[in-house]
């Protein structure tokens, strides 16, 4: 057994970073030393992430062989014994129990391969409906109002690069500056011309760097969308031709918006009704001008609603499927668009396909060699398919792929204890992550570097991400996983390839005629450093870089704005929980952190969770700069140091998410859904603030 990452090749290998959707671009050398290359996302940028990343390869943290749980204690055993053990277990409780009782798990950060392999396996191996993923938590709001408005949904319908012409920017929920930073050089046209204007309930770092910050609490920019939209009317500023042309049902949405002139919306959200006017004649000015959304306007119980009325407010602007401008949704995971768009989501098949469409199911059943008929349903979205583990009619097995849910899902107590309830868990895992440590089998996997596959970035650009390093001894990959348990399940060994290229060829025929058409994309045109963005139809085709200039898709080629109303946040504050919290990222760490955590430079300067809150919050609490405090929701609660930001609004407290056990910014978080996307409201929640020796 080696745990140094062996070179596969004697010279350096092109590639992209393992974790955000920016790809940044990276050259990888054989010893495993990353350097930055240049590549449209990054311009020869990395963030501290992307520079550490070579860490993991060589982590002694790696898992090197599969465990399984005897006497209560995970033990190592061999691949046959455990991925025997596994598809035993699979079997008797499908039999006992029926198919969906048996349940797998995916994520936003595996490759379109791997996302297609498992979409099928669950469908086809496993016979279950019950599959869902973690994008659901990310993306799955913008993706749903993206579809309402335009017929498709692609995070950016157009190239980063071109976001450098623009004269005004609108960013809603997003900060970059510590998410992705090398986005941010992208915005400096913008800035330069002071038309960046950044929406978020915190001053973070990229607020701090626009011209115009807007503060509104959360729970509340829909209401401020709303209220640009009334300021862009009445200040005669709407882009009628475009909005008579391009799109329908505007006057529903006015009927609406009329209500919410901006001083009204003032004492909704906090923000000054002459800034909302400013922003309106700022958009309306500008020659090119975007609209940009994120998980702050997302992770709502109506981050669909959210999302629909900052589209509303561009199409007003006439931004959309216009040269130069337009709406776009920023991509957090690594592979979160594509992630959406090949089968591991509850509602759909490959190529962004409904499973409930007769003709996507016969054509996708066609490429898989089994009747269509065969295909089950859709199953139960991420949060709610969690919930359902262990109960009555739930499922009883869980397979998870690239995913931490102990730490990621919403009322993470919640979660851990249904995990607890199930007959079987089974993860593939990297390192022994949070939800792994609860599993009744570990199987250790490859990652980004050690392995072949493709990657849809923030833009619909399909990248090839080649492998570079020989794995550790006896670590396999997910498609050698999928493959071996769908063997012993019974299915033709030719069913699930275990070569990434040959995957992709299979899912470039089952993409065929989708929304996400990937049928003219190969690993030949990748690699000789094609800029493919689907849908690419043909092999002749150049692809789409930028979507919507003639028509929206739509069967009228129209665009639809969608009548949406201010509710609130699903938990108002109270007397009992007077606060509201909101949780994000920091810089040093990704996601649930399982893998940042592991690299030194990025855990020693965040090694805990903290909770910012303004000095006054603070002293009521009667707490200081560096104390401990108990914050406590209706779900539970967790101690976090205090880091008084006078920036603070002082009605909210900001936790990042990254951190386990009882550091869990996620065993406060609310897991109402949005009724459309499924998408929990992980942005706010009501909370109170002691000090930790007064914790209940
Ligand atoms: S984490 Fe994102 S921004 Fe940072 S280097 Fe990787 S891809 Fe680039």
């Amino acid at each position: 057994m080696t745990l140094t990452a062996e070179p596969t090749t004697t010279t350096a290998v092109a590639t992209h970073c393992p974790y955000c959707a920016l790809q940044c671009g990276m050259t990888l050398s054989p010893e495993a030393d990353v350097t930055p290359r240049q590549f449209p996302t990054n311009a020869g940028g990395l963030c501290q992430k992307g520079w550490t990343s070579p860490a993991l390869l060589r982590s002694p943290a790696r898992l090197t062989t599969p465990l399984v749980r005897t006497d209560g204690e995970l033990r190592p055993a061999s691949w046959d014994a455990a991925l025997d053990l596994i598809a035993r277990r699979l079997q008797e409780l499908r039999a006992e129990h029926g198919a969906d009782s048996v349940a797998a798990f995916g994520g936003g950060g595996l490759t379109n391969e791997k996302s297609y392999l498992l979409g099928k396996f669950a469908r086809v191996a496993l016979g279950t409906s019950q599959i869902d993923y973690n994008g659901r938590f990310c993306m799955s709001s913008a993706a749903a109002a993206g579809m309402k408005a335009f017929g498709l949904d692609r995070g950016l319908p157009f190239p980063l690069t071109d976001l450098a012409d623009a004269d005004a920017i609108v960013l809603v929920g997003a900060n970059p500056a510590e998410t992705m930073p090398p986005f941010v050089q992208h915005l400096r046209g913008a800035n330069a011309k002071g038309g960046l204007v950044v929406v978020d309930p915190r001053r973070t770092p990229t607020a701090e760097q626009a011209d115009l910050h807007l503060s509104p609490a959360p729970g509340t920019d829909l209401a401020l969308a709303l209220g640009i939209l009334h300021a862009v009317v009445a200040d005669g500023l709407l882009d009628q031709s475009y909005v008579e042309d391009r799109t329908s049902g505007f006057d529903a949405v006015w009927r609406i918006v009329a209500g919410y002139w901006p001083e009204q919306v003032e004492r909704v959200t906090g923000v000054a009704a002459a800034d909302q006017r400013r922003v309106a004649a700022l958009l309306a000015r500008a020659r090119n001008a975007y609209v940009l959304t994120a998980r702050g306007a997302e992770q709502h119980a109506t981050g669909v609603a959210t999302v629909s009325a900052w589209i509303n407010l561009a199409l007003a602007l006439g931004l959309p499927g216009r040269p130069g401008s337009g709406y776009g949704c920023l991509t957090g995971q690594g592979n979160g668009q594509g992630g959406r768009e090949h089968g591991q989501k509850a509602d759909q098949l490959p190529g962004y396909r409904k499973i409930t469409d007769p003709a996507a199911r016969e054509h996708v059943a066609s490429v898989w060699g089994v009747p269509a008929e065969s295909l089950p349903g859709p199953g139960r979205s991420a949060f709610e398919l969690l919930d359902a583990l262990g109960t009555e009619g739930g499922p009883r097995a869980l397979l998870v792929f690239g995913s931490n849910v102990v730490v990621s899902a919403p009322d993470s107590a919640r979660v851990a204890e249904r995990l607890s309830r199930l007959d079987l868990l089974v993860t593939a895992d990297l390192v022994l992550s949070e939800t792994s440590a609860l599993a009744d089998v570990v199987l250790p996997v490859t990652q980004w570097a050690e392995e072949d596959g493709t990657m849809t970035n923030l833009e619909g650009r399909i990248l090839l991400r080649r492998k570079a390093v020989d794995p550790p001894e006896g670590v396999r990959t997910d498609l050698d996983v999928l493959a071996g348990l769908a063997e012993r399940l019974g299915q033709p060994a030719e069913r699930f390839p275990t070569d990434a290229e040959t995957v992709f060829t299979e899912l470039r025929a089952a993409s065929a005629g989708g929304p996400a058409d990937y049928s003219g994309i190969s690993y030949e045109r990748l690699r000789d450093g094609e800029a493919l963005y689907w849908p690419v139809p043909d092999e002749r085709h150049p692809g789409t870089p930028r979507m919507f200039l003639d028509a929206f898709a739509h069967p009228d080629g129209r665009a639809r704005f969608e009548p949406v109303e201010h509710t609130g946040p699903a938990e108002p504050p109270d007397a009992g929980f007077p606060l509201l919290a909101t949780t994000g990222r920091v810089l040093q760490h990704y996601q649930s952190g399982a893998q940042t955590r592991l690299v030194a430079e990025l855990n020693d300067t965040v090694p805990e969770v903290y909770v910012e809150v303004h000095p006054d919050t603070a002293e009521r609490a009667g707490l200081a700069h560096g104390d401990l405090a108990r914050v406590t929701s209706r779900r539970g609660g967790t101690t976090a140091r205090v880091r008084c930001v006078g920036s603070m609004r002082q009605d909210v407290v900001f936790l990042p998410f990254h951190f386990p056990g009882a550091q869990r910014a996620n065993l406060l978080t609310n897991p109402a859904l949005d009724p459309t996307s499924r998408m929990p409201e992980f942005k706010v929640c009501a909370v109170r603030l002691t000090k930790e020796d007064g914790a209940e």
